[in-house]
Formats: structure tokens, sequence, C-alpha cells
């Protein structure tokens, strides 16, 4: 009942001409798959271009956005903006910007509820640190990512919008978790959810992210609560992608 979603965060990474042959290549395959859907978040400067190369069946996604709507924010982009360019998704709270922007769980959701002021579908990232794996605090931290946002948003705004799980250490290491280790969480975070509405929380997809790779995204994708992923290095090269897309 979940259509898989596989979005590829580009990261900052691309330039004019890459970007024209790899959304070349995705185009020609990945137009064409009916059972999955398909995004790419490119950098900010480079979404009206890529807006101009997507064509039917993929969607535009932001990496980021602003919590503030307009004005005097320099060097913010708004969802406003974002919806202007035609996204349909934004990423809010990448580990990346927790970790190295300082951008924490309350700033998160604030950005999350912009998303929604403007009409874009967050994909809210969560996941633990290495040391909080270790110290087996994982389902704390991921519950405390979620209720951040649900106090501020409350379960409702889970129908439209996307979780993504991304445990921090599997994150351009290499390292990905075992199918297991991601369901065991995917679970988690789908019946902290439930909790507050089970319909909700059955209908919203919740994507693995972390060194999804074409030879390891199958054996993730067929667990019961993943439901696709957020793929970074492997986004950048067409046959990866295409591998993980059809994977889902
Ligand atoms: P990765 O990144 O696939 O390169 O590990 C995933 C992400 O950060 O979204």
């Amino acid at each position: 009942m979940r259509r898989p979603l596989v979005a590829g965060n580009w990261k900052m990474n691309g330039s004019r001409s890459m970007n024209q042959a790899l959304m070349q290549d995705v185009v020609a395959q990945v137009g064409h798959l009916d059972s999955v859907e398909v995004a790419v978040c490119p950098p900010f400067v480079y979404l009206e271009q890529v807006a101009g190369l997507v064509g039917p069946g993929i969607a535009l996604g932001a990496q980021d956005l602003s919590d503030q709507d307009e004005g005097a924010h320099t060097g913010e982009v708004s969802g406003a903006m974002l919806k202007d360019l035609g996204c349909q998704y934004v990423i809010v709270g990448h580990s990346e910007r927790r970790t190295l922007y300082g951008e924490d769980d309350a700033f998160t959701a604030r950005k999350f509820a912009a998303a929604r002021r403007h009409g874009l579908k967050p994909i809210l990232c969560v996941g633990e640190l290495l040391d909080e794996r270790e110290r087996d605090v994982t389902e704390a931290v991921v519950a405390r990512q979620l209720d951040a946002v649900l106090e501020l948003e409350g379960i409702g705004a889970f129908r439209d919008a996307v979780v993504a799980y991304e445990p921090v250490w599997a994150i351009g290491t290499g390292r990905t978790a075992t199918p297991d280790q991601a369901q065991a969480v995917h679970a988690f975070v789908r019946g902290r959810l439930a909790e507050h509405d089970a319909a909700v929380a059955a209908g919203v997809q919740i994507l693995y992210g972390g060194s999804v790779k074409a030879d390891n995204a199958a054996e993730l994708f067929n667990q019961a609560d993943i439901d696709g992923g957020l793929i970074g290095g492997a986004s950048l090269k067409a046959a990866d992608f295409l591998a993980i897309c059809k994977a889902a």
C-alpha cells in the first residue's frame, strides 16, 4: 500500500555539465518505472537547471530550507522559493546539518513546519551517531528527534511527510546497517508514530539512508518497514542510482 520512494541526495556535488549528463541517463530509464517514486535533490543553485531536466516521473527536491519565510536572512533560501522552482520535496534535519552546522531538534522541527507551510513534503532525517549506537541509546535518540517534530506539528503533519532513518555511522562510510538493524529502527519509528495515530503511521514512507549501493539495496528494501531509500554517493552515478531505483 505504501509506494516506495528513492530520493537522490547529491549533497554539495554537481556542475551544469555533470547534472545534464546524469539527468539524461536517469530520465531515460527511471522515468519508466511505475512501481517506484523517484526524486533528485541537487544543490540550491542547480534546482532551476535540474527542474528543466527531470521530465515526467521524477520529482525535484531540495536539500535544506530556511525556517523563516522571507526578509532579512542573508544566505537563506525559503520554502516559497523552492516551491516556486518546482520542488515537491525538501530534506530536513540531515545529519550533516545537525552535526556540522549545529542544527538541533527544535530548529529542525521549525524547518519541517516551514516546508509544510509552503506545500513541500519534508523528508525528515533521523538517526544515531556511532557512539549512541554503542551506548545502546539509538531508540532514545530517534524518539527525541521525532518527538520534537510531533510536539510542534502534530501527527497529522506526517500524512504529508516522509521519514528517513539514516544511522550517522553508515553515511558515506561504506558501512551499511544490516537489514535487521535497519528494520528494527524503522519498526520503532512507525511504532512511535502509531502511538499518536495508527493510520497515519501505517501510511508514512520510511526511507533508509547510509551507504545504500546497487548490491545491497534489494535486501534493505525487502524489509517490511523500509519503503525505499535516501541515496547519497550512489545517486551521482546513473547506473548505480538506476539499479537502486529498480531494487525498490
Ligand atoms: P550515502 O549518503 O548514501 O553517501 O551514505 C546518504 C545520505 O547522507 O543521505
